[in-house]
């Protein structure tokens, strides 16, 4: 055995200090050479190259001994590295089946299902809800994993018996200055530019209905594009604004609610004529673009 590990077979012969040295300082780097391909391959590879190594090493130990000695032994050498060879690829076998996927991850649509109004889904009765446009450009997600972020997690001071223990929307993430987009076709209803908005805690925002009569609402913006006034109408992706910390100074994000009509195919939007909804079945069914459309509003005709 070398300092290196390696195994080296000498002839009763050849051990004589002056073979034995002159021999290792040529065999020497051919050793190393193996051990240095080894490292750089995978463990099965790596086993199967020693493997090889260890035969040709046997290979050239008996050929070394037949010299001396007329006899040819390597044959048990080939039979024992082949049967390691062998059990070892079984084993990988066995391990390269796939694993079970995990309990409890599920894809977002199958975790968020569009709920029913009437055996109907939303979505059929609310058609803008279907293909909408995630309302931050460039987001780095379609919905928030952290569930102190949705839709019904406990907030105080607000008062709808359908927002769970208080969130009547949900919180995404974004860095302040992030282009904000409408989810769908509709006109501005309310364009509030006050920094902390009629209520103190909305901040900036937009609300928006769409043609379907749903609204959908942006708070806690940076800025409103200056160029929107409440009655213009807006397309799907168009840029409305940037996302910001209004109201909430420090926490920049938007908080996103939706409306729907508590009577489908009305357009009232005075308060209890509309309730909040969970945006998530329908954030997760959205695509997000990746520049916002910088278009002018049409503004409505007088
Ligand atoms: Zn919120």
């Amino acid at each position: 055995m070398t300092a290196n590990g390696a195994v080296e077979l000498w002839h009763a012969d050849c051990w004589n200090e002056d073979r034995r040295d002159a021999q290792l300082v040529r065999e020497e780097p051919v050793i190393q050479v193996v051990i240095a391909e080894v490292a750089r391959r995978t463990p099965r590879q790596a086993f199967i190259v020693a493997g090889c190594s260890v035969l040709a090493i046997g290979v050239i130990a008996s050929t070394a001994l037949a010299q001396h000695t007329g006899i040819v032994s390597s044959q048990v050498s080939v039979e024992v590295v082949l049967d390691e060879t062998t059990s070892l690829r079984t084993a990988n076998a066995e391990r390269e089946i796939a694993p079970p996927k995990p309990k409890g991850i599920q894809r977002l649509e199958d975790q968020f299902t569009v709920p029913t109004l009437d055996d109907k889904p939303l979505d059929r009765v609310f058609s803008s809800l279907r293909g909408w446009t995630h309302p931050i450009a460039s987001a780095d997600e379609l919905f928030p994993g952290n569930p102190a972020r949705h839709f019904g997690a406990e907030r105080t001071g607000v008062e709808r018996a359908e927002c769970g223990a208080g969130h009547c929307g949900v919180d995404l993430d974004g860095p302040r200055g992030r282009a904000l987009v409408a989810v769908a076709d509709g006109v501005l209803i309310t364009v509030e530019r006050r920094e902390l908005g009629g209520d103190g805690r909305s901040g900036r925002f937009v609300r928006i209905q769409h043609d379907d009569g749903s609204l959908t609402s942006y708070m806690h913006m940076d800025a409103v594009d200056d160029r929107l006034q409440a009655g213009d109408r807006v397309r799907a992706a168009q840029y409305i604004g940037t996302l910001g910390d209004s109201a909430v100074p420090g926490v920049p994000h938007l908080h996103f609610a939706l409306e729907v009509q508590r009577r489908p195919g009305s357009r009232d939007t005075t308060f209890g004529s509309t309730r909040f909804i969970d945006p998530a079945p329908f954030l997760v069914r959205s695509t997000i673009t990746e520049s916002a459309e910088r278009r002018h509003a049409v503004k409505p005709a007088f």
